[in-house]
């Protein structure tokens, strides 16, 4: 089969692997219908996650057809349409019995990290029974996609740990596919006001059409000030951190009011400064961690009914053997106007 290999920093090929086949009862073999990249995978494929070593076909994202199931494997058999959890859970260990799926003493983030990915032809998937969803007949494949990884991420670490309640005011650091997911998901506690921050003039104007109230351009307009201005001196409830750098966590610290939350999403390779002589006194909290996605079959019924339209989220779309380029366009996301790509079997 082909697959998507990482070859250490900078290195990486759409090249020939040997078929993915069961090695415990839990497993299934997948074979990818539709997969995408995730911002993650750029960060692996710059050398920032040592876990993945030379060899490792990257990916964590898709849906499927099952093609072999392990003899324990209950819930699902050969010809099923099956989502792919970004989240491997044995649902045994103590974590899994917390719903701190992330954490699984056997799971976690594996796919694509410790063990081989989605973007291949087929996917050995460990715990199958908990790790995969079932797609009824007359879903649209595409949209539940974002399912895998984004609209969980977005949600559950983003809008669940910001606490976003009714009338509140959100902002949104970082326009790109994560902060996007906050952004259509918040709308599930109506907060009055969410203004979106990034750089890319294209991104601030797709997060308007997704109902984001407010956008700032930070490179030309001074943030800080405009949310100021917005919130009457008083900063929003809720600082939604999409992005993973120093200064965009640091202006969460400024643009939180008093009583709110900054809520992590950013995957942070360098330390940041916590800004605690402002802050100690402001009642705030701060959250940070992985998706759980336990959230993923609350989202996947809003996605089938329609409430929820992940679909905007995407942007390109290319066959599976022009992986290469898909990389190419995701890479030069603010070039090619480019949020989510969709590669297709
Ligand atoms: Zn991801
Ligand atoms: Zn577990």
């Amino acid at each position: 089969m082909k697959a998507l290999v990482y070859h250490g920093p900078g290195k990486k090929s759409w090249e020939e692997k040997i078929k993915p086949v069961i090695k415990e009862p839990t497993d299934a073999i997948v074979k990818i219908l539709k997969t995408t990249i995730c911002g993650t995978d750029l960060h692996i494929l710059k050398g920032d996650v040592p876990a993945v070593t030379d060899g490792r076909i990257i990916g964590h994202e898709g849906v499927g057809i099952i093609d072999e199931v392990g003899n324990s494997v209950s819930n699902f058999k050969k010809g099923d349409h099956v989502l792919i959890s970004c989240i491997t859970s044995c649902g045994k260990c103590e974590y899994c019995k917390k719903a701190i799926y992330s954490h699984c003493e056997r799971g976690g983030w594996i796919l694509g990290n410790t063990i081989d990915g989605t973007q291949a032809e087929y996917v050995r998937i460990p715990y199958a029974d908990s790790s995969l969803y079932p797609i009824p007949a007359d879903a649209d494949e595409e949209a539940l996609v974002m399912l895998s990884d984004i609209l969980p991420t977005g949600f559950e670490c983003g809008v669940l740990n910001g606490k976003v309640k009714p009338g509140d005011t959100v902002a949104i650091v970082g326009a790109g596919p994560i902060g996007m997911a906050a952004l259509l998901t918040a709308q599930f506690y109506s907060p009055a006001e969410i203004i979106m921050i990034d750089k890319d003039d294209y991104r601030l104007g797709l997060a308007k059409t997704f109902w984001a109230t407010h956008t700032i351009n930070s490179a030309t307009e001074n943030a800080v000030e405009k949310v100021m201005k917005l919130t009457n001196g008083k900063g929003v409830d809720t600082a939604i951190e999409a992005v993973g750098i120093p200064v965009t966590f640091e202006l969460c610290e400024e643009l939180v009011g008093a009583g709110g939350h900054i809520a992590n999403i950013g995957v942070h390779g360098k330390s940041v400064v916590l800004h605690l002589e402002t802050l100690w006194s402001r009642n705030i909290t701060i959250t940070a961690g992985l998706v759980d996605t336990v959230s993923t079959p609350m989202l996947f019924k809003n996605v089938l009914s329609h409430k929820l339209d992940p679909k905007k989220l995407i942007t390109h779309r290319f066959k599976m053997d022009q992986i290469i380029e898909a990389y190419d366009t995701f890479e030069h996301a603010a070039r090619e106007k480019a949020l989510k790509v969709i590669l297709t079997k």
